[in-house]
């Protein structure tokens, strides 16, 4: 059993500033080994009810266990197209705290320096009217419209409202012309290409989550205000959190959800303890505890960044693929979205790698999370009820006009 002196334990006596060499990742198994310190994981309860300052977040590498719920978020980085990530389970295991987290390890994506998200694309296929004066201007001079900045964590406030959300009429532009100018950005437009954190997805009115998964299907969204309308793209990750013991989530709203993770406290006391002490150091001093972690925290972003390069190389053979559809299939799961999920996935571990072909390997990796919660127990028993009622239909009909010897 490890002891906790051998786990990676912050020394909080270390100088500032004084960062370890930084350690090489061979692979995001590794990576999530060393993070995991494979030992302790509860996580951070006491840390998700301190109401942390979000410049300081707690060190995604100093999470202690979760490593399902830690690397589907790392695949949520590498691969976009993962579909979104659920984390279920009761208050207090750390889903927020590492939501928070993944500060740390946010890869840089290119993205529009305009307030309204003007972008060279909405020239070249709507004219020079299809972004604002200002860009318009830029264009013209051949300055550039985008520039290279870091992914961001975009939170949905629990009291949102629809209009926060999608956006809204701006009264103070009431009278510009351009009615891109006239609305008001929402949160969804804001999310693009960024990660939307929704906690307690399963207590938004319906009206919003509707909104929110409708936009992060299309990846694009418009709001319609009178006779004024914008067109925003929301090309976001979206993580949501729920306790289950609050409030169940709709059948197909899970279902749109791409991996699942089922998030319970830390089991082993010892990890327990050394989630402990890392919680303990961190309110002692944050940045000690972030300044031990500087160098892993390089190394990991480094190494994201070339697998989100690496993931249009990687690909999934036919064979493995159509075996895995019949796997699905077997398993009785309807919705396409499972092998989506599931493929896009793999294809993420797969390039976190630095491999371009999807292994069997791959796929088990990250099958749980991609396929539980799929089967729909509604189905399952509409089915069986079906069944029954059948049989039962039969049986009647066979005493009313049985020939008194049936064979069967
Ligand atoms: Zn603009």
């Amino acid at each position: 059993m490890t002891t906790p002196e051998s786990a990676p334990l912050p020394q909080i006596n270390n100088l500032p500033g004084e960062a370890q060499p930084a350690r090489q990742f061979r692979s995001l198994k590794e990576l999530l080994d060393f993070a995991s310190g494979k030992e302790l994981a509860k996580s951070m309860e006491q840390m998700g009810d301190s109401g942390l300052a979000e410049p300081l977040p707690f060190p995604f590498l100093a999470l202690v266990g979760q490593n399902d719920m830690k690397l589907a978020l790392m695949l949520g980085l590498i691969n976009p197209n993962v579909g979104g990530i659920l984390l279920v389970g009761p208050r207090g295991t750390g889903k927020t705290t590492a939501v928070r987290s993944l500060l740390d390890l946010l890869p840089q994506t290119e993205r529009s320096t305009c307030y309204y998200g003007c972008l060279p694309e909405d020239i070249e296929t709507g004219g020079i009217d299809a972004v604002c004066p200002e860009c318009a201007k830029k264009y013209a001079e051949g300055q550039p419209l985008t520039a290279s900045d870091r992914v961001r964590l975009v939170e949905l406030p629990l009291n949102a409202r629809l209009e926060d959300v999608v956006g809204g009429i701006d009264e103070r532009a009431a009278t510009l012309r351009d009615e891109r100018m006239r609305i008001k950005r929402g949160i969804l437009a804001q999310a693009d290409k960024n990660l939307l954190y929704i906690d307690e997805i399963n207590l938004l009115s319906d009206e919003i989550i509707d909104a929110i998964l409708d936009a992060a299907a299309q990846g694009i969204y418009t709001v319609r205000r009178g006779p004024v309308s914008a067109t925003y793209r929301a090309r976001f990750v979206l993580i949501g959190s729920m306790n289950p013991e609050e409030g169940k989530l709709r059948p197909q709203i899970l279902d749109r959800f791409g991996l699942r993770v089922v998030v319970r406290g830390l089991e082993n006391p010892d990890e327990r303890l050394e989630a402990y002490r890392r919680v303990t150091a961190y309110m002692t001093n944050p940045r000690a505890l972030i300044n031990q972690y500087a160098g892993e925290i390089n190394a990991a972003n480094h190494e994201l960044q070339e697998a989100r390069a690496h993931l249009r190389h990687v690909r999934l053979s036919d064979d493995l693929a159509s075996q895995a559809i019949q796997l699905i299939q077997k398993m009785g799961i309807d919705s396409l979205r499972a092998e989506i999920t599931w493929f896009e996935a793999a294809r993420a571990y797969a390039a976190a790698d630095a491999r371009e072909l999807v292994s069997a390997q791959d796929l088990s990796a990250v099958a749980r999370m991609a396929l539980r919660l799929r089967r729909s127990a509604f189905m399952a028993e509409y089915f069986n009820q079906q069944q029954d009622e059948e049989t039962e239909l039969e049986n009647l009909l066979n005493t009313l006009a049985a020939p008194p010897e049936r064979e069967k």
